[in-house]
């Protein structure tokens, strides 16, 4: 299959390249490599498509669909709301709105929330939060933020900025001025930046990274990692902030990400999961970094009364189906399984490394089976999975998934790697 190894370079992420899909002329613009499939529907975390061919999910729409596919309580609620009110802009107040930032205010370490609409905006906005800050507070004419190679915050042009990665940098250059990177997990690298820019005078607003690195390769933080971070943060008064895009939001088993490192940020940025589907992002800040007066940052859409309602109900519903917990049964079991599959296929796989239900099964380098072609191979199993980075398989199935399709998910995962042997 060689034209699947071609494409490895590419900027796609989640699924990677796997070849081009058929060759229907489309007036949509090119910027996916997709699959060749298309849904029809979806219950839980099965989907058909139009054949009527029956898949299992196992990457949730990039680890959105929290509650799977066409929940029941997701449906009530938000046709009710569509019934009621759709729409009406930020000129007014929003009692869905206030209800959501009441929920997340109660149930995490901010203190105010803004809204917006998706991942790449919740950061446009850490980002602008992190200026304002490093005017305002700390007298810098040219803050600077600091980010870990290998992050992904996004594709607008301040997130993609942020991105610690050359490979969606290209073609869009010159980018924004004012971000440096350091290595992720690495507490030398980290110093010596800090230090370099820090030695005559305050230059530094905030440090943007996430508690865990999805596309970059499911690469977890370390607890000593970020403890010494946070320090030096507090220590030269620079802004923590947290990109929980992908993990936040339950799918660690905890509500946040920053709950698995044992220390909490100043700032936090959430999206894929709140909506279960739908879009919604929002920026999280406690008081000391709640730095925005009116007419600072704005969206027209961001927290209308319907996509704060599917927030509302996604969070409503991991409480009350204690999926929180269910997310900490179905990891050890997904763990289990998935080293079991190393153990198996020592010439293939390497290893597992994740949270909760963000797992990602690391390729060896030097195989000539590539994580796409694998991706390919399980959805010719009737399994949907990911890439992140080059060679990770990256798994993240709505949070309700249980016990039997662990076991039916881990099944067809080993067929697919079967097909190559
Ligand atoms: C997906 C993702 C983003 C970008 O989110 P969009 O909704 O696609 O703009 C940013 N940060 C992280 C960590 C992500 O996983």
């Amino acid at each position: 299959m060689p034209e699947l190894v071609d494409g490895l370079d590419s900027k796609s992420s989640a699924f990677g390249h796997v070849g081009s899909s058929p060759t229907a002329p489309t007036s949509v613009m090119g910027t996916y490599n997709r699959l060749p499939v298309s849904f029809v529907k979806g219950k839980g975390c099965w989907l058909w498509d139009t054949n009527g061919d029956c898949y299992l999910d196992g990457l949730a729409g990039i680890a959105t669909c929290a509650l799977g596919h066409s929940d029941r309580a997701l449906r009530r609620e938000l046709s009710k709301q569509l019934g009621r009110l759709q729409h009406v802009s930020n000129l007014f107040q929003i009692p869905e709105q206030e209800e959501l930032a009441n929920w997340l205010v109660s149930n995490s370490c901010a203190e105010k929330v803004f809204f917006c609409n998706s991942g790449a905006e919740a950061n446009e906005a850490a980002i602008k939060l992190s200026r304002k800050y490093g005017h305002i507070k700390r007298n810098i004419e040219k803050p600077i933020i600091l980010a870990a190679k290998a992050s992904f915050h996004g594709r607008t042009l301040a997130a993609l900025s942020a991105t610690g990665q050359t490979k969606y940098h290209e073609g869009f250059k010159p980018l924004l001025r004012g971000f440096k990177f350091f290595d992720y997990n690495n507490i030398q690298s980290f110093e010596e930046l800090l230090c370099q820019l820090e030695s005559d005078g305050p230059q530094i607003a905030s440090v943007l990274i996430e508690p865990i690195q999805g596309e970059g390769g499911v690469n977890p933080g370390e607890k000593i990692f970020f403890q010494h971070i946070r320090k030096l943060c507090n220590k030269h008064q620079i802004l923590l902030i947290f990109d929980e895009v992908q993990i936040g939001m339950g799918r660690s088993g905890n509500w946040w990400g920053y709950q698995e490192l044992g220390i909490e940020p100043d700032a936090f940025t959430i999206a894929k999961g709140l909506g279960g589907g739908h879009a919604i992002g929002a920026l999280l800040v406690k008081e000391k970094a709640n730095v925005f007066s009116p007419g600072d940052h704005a969206s027209t859409f961001g927290g209308n009364p319907f996509a704060c309602k599917a927030g509302l109900t996604v969070a409503m519903e991991i409480e009350k189906r204690k999926l929180l917990s269910n997310v900490q049964k179905r990891e050890s079991q997904l763990v289990a399984g998935l080293v079991q599959l190393v153990n198996d296929f020592p010439h293939e796989l390497k290893e597992v490394r994740g949270w909760g239900l963000l797992q990602g099964l690391v390729l060896h380098e030097n195989t000539a089976i590539k994580a796409p072609m694998i991706v390919k191979s399980a959805l010719d199993n009737k399994l949907l999975i990911g890439t992140a980075g080059v060679n990770v398989l990256r798994i993240a199935p709505p949070l309700t998934i249980s016990s039997d399709e662990i076991k039916k998910l881990l099944i067809r995962l080993r067929e697919s790697l079967i097909s190559f042997q």
